[in-house]
């Protein structure tokens, strides 16, 4: 039987090397960690290890993660069953106690006589191999793999600090007060989403960044330098007062169509329809559903993004995708390098899944490693069948569209603002017909689950 090499014991690796080993498949997993050895985030050698929360977030099916959780049931997840087993009182989350979770997930592996671990930190990229690899060296990829990787990629940063800015869903903004335009109606005239701020509200909008509660760098984080030179809008606020209304807030170009033209002659300040500052929202998904706010890459706490992003006027009862953040990670640009099934193009016997892929979170990570290993075991098996990937319309297949997408157009957008996403629903294929927003969490639970059992039966999948 075909031997597959999967390197890294994480949260994808594991995943990946159960699918393949209860398919009968040999793996050996190199992973670096050991008695001695550790990295900045990981405290142990265990398998599977949660590095911070112990929280696989909410279990309930109506949200975007929580239909992720029943996907993975549904393809027998290692990841779940022990999350399962290993389950701790949180409400309505899946919380675990991690070093159970670990160790279960660690026994069911060598326990089916398939996996065998080699304690051992694999440098270079085996471009050179005739055998399959898989490459789940997650967020904290070791600097040696890293520069190998760099060196096949011709992409000048692997790991940096990731400056993210917060994502919103569109129907969550009132429109009432924004409007759509783009500055001086260039494009097609209404690329963006516009969020007005008089005087007053600017400078109270800058002293709540100043005074706002921030994540600390920790002391390992802090020689990593900024993607591009992103800068934090805090960190612009400090620089004056004016830095944020000539920078990523500059107001002109733009007209308030909910006010009036004032009459010719009328001086700029007291023209209502031209705001002091403006918050502008770009497009960020095909199905332009998530926006995010433009150049608030942001340092913050979430509490206080949420607190501080929502007295923006149109941004009342802003929802957020994901939260605006700067952390060290690793990954590459997956739709670039990757074809739609995770195997480099370069060197298409080496597979990469995980948080280097591109996704974000403990689950989302398990969640590749596992789509990967039912492909690679499919590759092997039907070499002469093509390959098939989950609908867009599932929790699983529409974050591998994220780092895979399967259509030209939105490969060309995705490869220009590649960022790491965890799963939510703006994700998604849209749906054909119009659906109520509040049947829609539900529906999108529906489709995906039907979805998936036509992906099952299609490969033969009998859980
Ligand atoms: C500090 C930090 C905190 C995070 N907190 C959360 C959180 O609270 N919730 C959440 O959902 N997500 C969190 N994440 C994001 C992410 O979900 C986790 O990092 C997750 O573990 C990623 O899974 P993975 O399998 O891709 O990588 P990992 O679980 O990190 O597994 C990768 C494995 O590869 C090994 N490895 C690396 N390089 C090599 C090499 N060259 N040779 C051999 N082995 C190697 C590593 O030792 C590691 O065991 C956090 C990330 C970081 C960095």
């Amino acid at each position: 039987m075909t031997k597959i090499n999967i390197i890294g014991a994480g949260l994808a690796g594991s995943e990946c090397a159960w699918q393949l080993a209860k398919r009968g498949f040999e793996v050996e997993i190199f992973e670096m960690r050991n008695e001695n050895r550790k990295t900045f985030a990981h405290r142990t050698q265990d398998f599977a290890e949660l590095v911070c929360s112990n929280s696989l977030r909410s279990d309930e099916i109506t949200t975007a993660i929580g239909l992720l959780h029943q996907e993975m049931r549904q393809l027998d997840s290692l990841i779940m069953r022990s999350a399962e087993i290993n389950k701790v009182p949180a409400g309505s989350a899946l919380a675990v106690d991690r070093d159970g979770f670990s160790k279960f997930i660690e026994n069911e592996l060598l326990n089916t006589k398939k996996v065998k671990i080699s304690r051992q930190e694999i440098q270079e990229l085996p471009i050179d191999s005739k055998e399959i690899w898989v490459v789940a060296t997650g967020p904290l990829t070791s600097d040696a793999l890293s520069s190998s990787i760099l060196k096949h990629t011709d992409e000048k940063h692997l790991a940096f600090f990731d400056a993210i800015a917060p994502i919103i869903f569109k129907d969550s903004i009132d429109f009432s007060k924004a409007w759509f335009q783009s500055r001086y109606d260039k494009g097609s005239g209404f690329d963006y989403i516009n969020c007005p701020l008089d005087q007053d509200q600017y400078q109270e909008f800058v002293d709540d960044l100043l005074k706002s509660e921030k994540t600390e760098f920790k002391d390992w984080e802090k020689n990593t330098p900024y993607f591009n030179g992103c800068l934090p809008i805090e960190e612009m606020a400090s620089r004056g007062v004016d830095t944020l209304r000539y920078g990523p807030m500059k107001p002109i170009g733009l007209t308030n169509p909910h006010f009036e033209k004032s009459p010719i002659g009328t001086p700029l300040r007291q023209r209502k329809e031209k705001a002091y500052a403006v918050v502008q929202l770009r497009q960020d998904n095909k199905q332009a559903t998530l926006y995010n706010i433009v150049g608030f890459q942001t340092k913050m706490k979430y509490g206080e993004q949420q607190r501080i992003f929502r007295k923006i006027l149109g941004l009342e009862n802003a929802e957020f995708a994901r939260f605006g953040g700067i952390h060290r990670n690793t990954f590459i640009n997956s739709p670039q390098l990757l074809d739609e099934f995770g195997r480099f193009k370069k060197f298409p016997n080496i597979f990469f899944a995980g948080q280097i892929t591109g996704v974000e979170g403990y689950v989302e990570s398990a969640s590749m490693g596992l789509i990967t290993g039912i492909f690679i075991a499919n590759q092997i098996n039907n070499s002469t069948k093509k390959l098939s990937r989950p609908s867009n319309e599932t929790a699983i297949g529409s974050l591998l569209n994220h780092i895979a997408p399967d259509s030209e157009q939105m490969k060309v957008t995705q490869e220009n603002s590649f960022q790491p996403m965890n799963i939510n629903f703006g994700l998604f294929a849209p749906f054909k017909n119009n659906i109520a927003k509040d049947d829609r969490k539900e529906a999108y639970s529906t489709r995906a689950l039907e979805q998936l059992e036509i992906f099952k039966i299609e490969n033969n999948i009998v859980e």
